[in-house]
């Protein structure tokens, strides 16, 4: 028997299971008994053609089974093999040589060390606040010194990048650089720890800088307000000596990875769902990439995001300060970084793990033939359209939806979420079918009917649509930015989640 480990993701296809033991000789038996026992797993783990998918990746213990013998490799007794899809909200061993430690690893930040950090010298007043700093040894004057020269870029003023950006200025960073164009809610306040109350509705960069430089009024904040792009994040990148990436979105991420390989800057990887997290250092110099990792995203809408998934609130605490602990050890070049390996979180079983990930040879972009030798379209390379693509004619607004209600229109009102968020709010009269049970519980619905498909916020809703058009409904409407957009438009009595 192994013990299989079904991702948080993939679980409402395994009946919510965490753990399967299933008998087996070989990896593809032991995959074999449990798409058998669970159908639905099979066509999140494998393709049309059979093959593992390039977003799902499989350990037997710590070892990535694609550097086996594949799924012909030998299962022992008690083995673990371990399913660890992509996810967003939120690296590779070695080619061979060894992870060097302790100071040897100064060479890793060129443009930290030498002349750089020696032209730096601390005021009395910043000796004083960095005193435990300087108390030791593995820091020290000169320790503190590199980290007043070096600099961070964060991308995301997030869940992850609030803790990282806090810790990382009082730590004392010089130069900490955030990338976000969003705007500070209600919602962010679980998690996103560098906003208060009182900066609800004005920018998350206004917000950071302003706590960042009430933190410490020694580190030089930049702000860029923008949303990170092909265009704009190798000039974004290249004055920076590490960049965190806090994003929580797929193309996002395969942007960040690719200009952090082209640039040949070391990208400080976390990501969070739910109440499990990843976190990595992918530096192309030293280890593996993202892309090693994961050759190709999940097609979206696969893998929900945070907004529509959750997120325990001190989850990203916890992944954003691993991220903020391996800048600091970058720059001060000291112990193991966390290159080549991806570490990972369960709160709930208060659970580290730790994976092998390798260089992959035939990688795109760190690999020995690179294909991707510039920025590429990367809404594009995740398969999202753009959204006015994404608008078509079954779109109703919610104002449509109410003035067809009020004239006493018989719709009927689909609503696709989850049990739990159906408690929280929904339409009157609505018919609650989750998402991923739409397919299989079509036969309750009838074509006849007009139906009016909504979710939170609009995508998982847009998913159910398609479903049944494929099983040949035609008369179907996505509610537009879903039962959210409804409370804030028609039914401000109605919380929003
Ligand atoms: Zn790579």
């Amino acid at each position: 028997m192994a013990i299989v480990t079904i991702p948080t993701p993939l679980r409402q296809y395994a009946a919510q299971q965490r753990e399967v033991n299933i008998g087996g000789i070989t990896i593809d038996e032991v995959l074999g008994g449990l798409t058998a026992q669970y159908p639905e797993l099979r066509r999140h783990l494998y393709n049309e053609n059979g093959s593992m998918r390039n977003f799902v990746n499989v350990y037997l213990n710590d070892e990535d089974v694609r550097y086996l013998k594949k799924g012909n490799t030998a299962v022992a007794e008690g083995d673990t093999i371990s399913i660890i899809p992509a996810i967003a909200g939120g690296s590779a061993a070695l080619p061979n040589p060894p992870l060097r430690s302790g100071r040897e690893n100064n060479a890793l930040l060129q443009g930290v060390k030498g002349q750089q950090a020696s032209d730096m010298s601390l005021s009395h007043d910043e000796i004083l606040r960095y005193s435990r700093h300087l108390l030791v040894p593995e820091v020290a004057m000169d320790g503190q010194k590199k980290l007043k020269a070096a600099s961070v870029l964060l991308i995301g003023a997030g869940g992850l990048g609030s803790p990282a950006a806090l810790y990382l200025a009082a730590a004392g960073v010089g130069r900490i650089g955030i990338v976000d164009f969003d705007v500070v809610d209600s919602t962010n306040l679980q998690r996103q720890i560098i906003h208060s109350s009182e900066a609800i509705g004005t920018s998350k960069l206004a917000s950071a800088k302003a706590r960042i430089e009430g933190l410490n009024p020694y580190v030089k904040v930049e702000t860029y307000e923008t949303m990170l792009s092909s265009e704009n994040a190798l000039e974004l990148f290249k004055d920076y000596d590490i960049i965190a990436d806090g994003t929580d979105n797929f193309p996002t991420r395969y942007l960040v990875n690719d200009a952090c390989v082209l640039l040949g800057k070391p990208n400080v990887y976390g990501s969070i769902f739910r109440f499990e997290g990843q976190a990595s250092v992918f530096y192309a110099k030293e280890g593996p990439c993202y892309r090693c990792l994961y050759p190709e995203p999940p097609p979206p809408g696969l893998v929900p995001s945070c907004a529509e998934g959750g997120v325990l609130g001190v989850l990203p605490g916890t992944i954003g300060l691993i991220q903020a602990t391996e800048a600091i050890k970058l720059i001060l070049g000291i112990g193991e970084p966390l290159i080549g390996r991806l570490m990972l979180y369960d709160a709930l079983s208060m659970r580290f793990r730790e994976l092998k990930l390798r260089k992959d040879p035939d990688c795109p972009i760190c690999g020995e033939h690179p294909t991707i030798t510039e920025l590429i379209d990367y809404q594009a390379f995740c398969g999202i359209t753009t959204a006015d693509e994404g608008f078509t004619e079954v779109d109703i607004s919610p104002l449509e939806l109410k003035e067809r209600l009020d004239r006493g229109e018989d719709l009927m009102l689909l609503d696709v979420r989850e049990a739990h968020e159906w408690d929280i709010a929904h339409l009157e009269g609505a018919t609650l079918i989750p998402v991923n049970d739409v397919t299989e519980r079509a036969h309750e619905l009838s074509t006849a009917d007009d139906i009016v498909v909504y979710c939170k916020a609009g995508t998982r809703s847009a998913r159910a649509v398609q479903q049944l058009q494929m099983l040949g409904f035609r008369k179907l409407h996505n509610l537009r930015g879903g039962i959210n957009a409804w409370a804030a438009q028609v039914d401000p009595t109605m919380p929003s989640y």
